[in-house]
């Protein structure tokens, strides 16, 4: 669904939550004044549906946008049937239980290249979400799955996979980690880079890539090998001040998530900066 306007939220529980739960979490989000959260399933989804349906009622109540991260134990081009098929299940639960908490976008870690070409690796990638954005469209579930521009050089998610992916297959939009797409080769962190990535999204999917877009934010520090952990954004060298005005400046729509080690401390300042532009 695109959205009016841009808003701003957490990887995560706020660290301020009293409490472990997402339930705890989202009300924090409301407390702190924060737009959305995103569910992190990453050790895998164990939410059951009737917590879930408990989520999703306080979700609506404190008018708090939510979105998914899929477990990070996953490889759609494992050379491994069992492993293929185990990571498409993980995807599935992730999207079966994110949609009953109202959660439509299905963030996830597509693969890696291992000994495959990247033209080898676009393809099974292609082939594996092809087949589950159909099971998915079968059953009925509201989701979107967004493969993630990934910070590795090992991993499958250059902004042109991750845009290919997107306009090739419906069910499928990016998740653009702008601290991946910098950290992979150190480059994409002036305004100009950050409005030629915008300008490539519009361009392969149209006017709703801008409308409806899902990205995550945090400081990075990285090496040879691109990404190496994630920095809070005022210790990093991420030019995040011209990332928000490239993002004023193309009218773009959706949400922006902080995963930074003080997640609620910069979804803030960088909602402030992005609102006095
Ligand atoms: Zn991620």
């Amino acid at each position: 669904m695109p959205s009016k306007e841009l808003l701003f939220g957490t990887g995560g529980i706020p660290r301020s939550t009293k409490g472990t739960s997402s339930i705890s979490g989202i009300k924090q989000i409301r407390e702190l004044g924060l737009d959305c959260m995103e569910l992190e399933f990453v050790q895998g989804v164990r939410m059951s549906e009737d917590g879930a349906k408990n989520v999703l009622k306080t979700a609506n109540n404190e008018d708090v946008a939510l979105s998914v991260h899929a477990p990070y134990y996953i490889n759609l081009n494992s050379y491994e049937e069992e492993k293929l098929k185990a990571s498409l299940e993980r995807i599935y639960h992730a999207a079966r239980i994110g949609s009953l908490c109202g959660a439509q976008s299905i963030v996830l870690h597509a693969g890696f290249y291992q000994k495959s070409s990247k033209k080898h690796t676009s393809e099974s990638i292609s082939k594996a979400l092809k087949e589950l954005t159909g099971q998915i469209r079968d059953e009925g579930i509201p989701a979107i799955l967004r493969p993630e521009t990934m910070g590795k050089r090992t991993q499958f998610g250059t902004l042109e996979e991750v845009l290919a992916l997107s306009a090739e297959i419906e069910g499928v939009m990016p998740c653009l980690d702008f601290c991946h797409l910098h950290a992979r080769e150190g480059k994409e962190n002036s305004y100009s880079e950050f409005t030629r990535i915008l300008s490539r999204v519009e361009e392969s999917l149209g006017k709703e890539g801008l409308s409806n877009m899902h990205m995550h934010v945090a400081g990075v520090e990285y090496g040879i090998n691109g990404e190496k952990k994630h920095l809070n954004l005022k210790e990093s060298d991420l030019n995040y001040p011209e990332l928000m005005k490239a993002l004023k400046e193309f009218k773009a729509r959706g949400r922006v998530i902080l995963e930074s080690p003080i997640l609620e401390e910069d979804a803030l300042m960088l909602r402030k900066l992005y609102n006095e532009i």
